[in-house]
């Protein structure tokens, strides 16, 4: 038997400890990056096995990627967790919770159901269970509501560009715009379709697949992206825009990067070889016209009209997320691009990038270090008091709206979303603090943009 093959060339330098969120609040080094590499290389030499506990130290990372940024190894730390969760998963299995969200995020028609029984739920659910409860760090009573028709069901599949015509583009909504956000969705529709371009919205698209690879269900993983790169390679178009880095990162680097490997481990076997390499050139062809909003409008910002009565909305924050930060690279561009808007006064918060612990389902496994995340956030927003917080990941705003009203935080204090008010703090010094909301960056340029450009939209009733 030849000897186990080395999994890294970790020289062990520390540096990703203190780009770990998880590292930085609980200060374990069995919770580091570092940490989980050599438990994943004992694991492959066999001189550790499979447990509960390898699992869980395993999980508890946000898959946020900063460790393999700032590795100077090089490193793909994100691939290892990857592939390390799918052999505890095909080992210890998956826990209910886990695998009932796997089951419905695996095909778009038990999304919708589950989208259906959980608007039930809010609906059933009397208010003082809903303010006793949480759904991991997030109190059940400021989860976002689930909307009444989905957005996709809601929209023609083609939208005509208002005025002269400049090209065609994909939407891939991803599940949370389509489920709960449609403000992001009819503000993406609104200000692309106002640029110039015609915009396909496939009705046969899906989950992007991240959830179910970072839970290690890789088989159901692929299905969805052989769904997704169907329906949204059936369409000719100068581009594909998500409004999610997120989805954006699977459709960008997930999908090739998983059909090839695929492909080079003979996985494949039992399909003709052909489809893989037609399933490979259509993977890359989409990863090649796949952009992120607010890329998009940093390139197209000279051709948005504002609308002059616009008032100042007053300081405003910007909360990165992890893959526009490690994966997408977009964070540079929103801020320059916030920095331009003329009618907000952009403030960056300290550690605006640092992941807010969301982490997929993260905030949900592990709510007690979710929640040390979250407080750090908090407690940097309350100082600065804006009067919105942007956000371009829908995981991000949930756990941003869930945690900024909690008031559970280091700061006496609380930010409540309603009217202006005013609070005392226990020093006894009175302050100002206003509602925040928190939006995705999109709907505050369609919020801006000139109002007489809108009226003919036939759907604008349903903004
Ligand atoms: S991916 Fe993020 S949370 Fe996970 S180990 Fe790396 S830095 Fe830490
Ligand atoms: S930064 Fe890279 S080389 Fe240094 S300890 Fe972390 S994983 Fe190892």
């Amino acid at each position: 038997m030849s000897a186990p093959k080395p999994l890294q060339n970790c020289g062990k330098c520390g540096l990703c400890l203190m780009a770990c969120p998880v590292y930085k609040v609980l200060k374990e080094e069995q919770a580091s990056p570092r940490a989980r590499l050599q438990l994943i290389k004992a694991f492959e030499n066999k001189t550790l096995q499979s447990s509960p506990l390898l699992k869980e130290l395993i999980s508890k990372c946000l898959m946020c990627g900063s460790c393999a940024l700032a590795c100077p190894s090089g490193i793909n730390h994100y691939e290892k967790f990857m592939d390390m969760r799918q052999k505890m998963v095909k080992d210890l299995g998956e826990t209910p919770a886990i695998k009932s969200l796997i089951y419905l995020l695996s095909k778009e028609s038990r999304i919708r159901r589950g989208a259906g029984m959980a608007k039930l739920g809010q609906k059933l659910t009397p208010a003082w269970l809903a303010n006793k409860h949480c759904m991991g760090n997030i109190p059940l009573n400021q989860l976002p509501g689930i909307s009444r028709i989905p957005l996709r069901k809601k929209m023609t599949t083609a939208i005509p560009a208002r005025g002269a015509k400049k090209g065609s583009l994909v939407y891939f909504t991803g599940c949370a715009t389509n489920y709960i956000y449609k403000d992001t969705g009819l503000s993406m529709i609104s200000v692309l379709t106002r640029l110039g371009y015609d915009l396909i919205i496939p009705q046969d698209q899906t989950c992007c697949a991240i959830p179910l690879l970072f839970h290690g269900a890789r088989d159901q993983a692929l299905e969805n992206m052989v769904t997704n790169i169907t329906a949204l390679g059936a369409h000719e178009c100068d581009g594909i825009l998500v409004d999610c880095t997120t989805c954006g990162a699977a459709l960008k680097d997930e999908y090739p990067a998983l059909i090839r490997k695929l492909m080079a481990e003979g996985s494949t076997k039992g399909t003709p070889q052909a489809s893989w390499e037609t399933l490979a050139v259509q993977a890359k062809k989409i990863a090649d016209k796949t952009t992120d909003i607010l890329s998009f409008i940093s390139a197209h910002k000279q051709d948005l009209v504002f609308d002059k009565a616009t008032p100042n909305l007053g300081k405003v924050a910007y909360h990165a997320p992890c893959h526009s930060r490690n994966s997408f690279n977009t964070w540079p561009l929103v801020q320059a691009l916030l920095k331009e808007l003329p009618f907000i006064d952009y403030t960056p918060t300290p550690e605006e990038a640092e992941c807010c612990g969301g982490g997929g389902t993260f905030f949900y496994e592990h709510p007690k270090t979710a929640k040390k995340i979250m407080d750090k956030k908090i407690l940097h927003i309350k100082e600065m008091k804006p009067r919105y917080l942007l956000t371009d990941c829908p995981v991000c705003r949930i756990n941003l709206t869930g945690n900024l009203d909690t008031g559970k935080t280091d700061q006496p204090g609380k930010i409540k979303t309603g009217k202006i008010k005013t609070g005392k703090i226990k020093t006894g010094k009175t302050y100002e603090y206003k509602d925040i909301q928190v939006l995705h960056p999109i709907t505050l340029i369609y919020n801006a943009l000139k109002k007489d450009a809108w009226k003919k939209d036939a759907w604008k009733n349903d903004h």
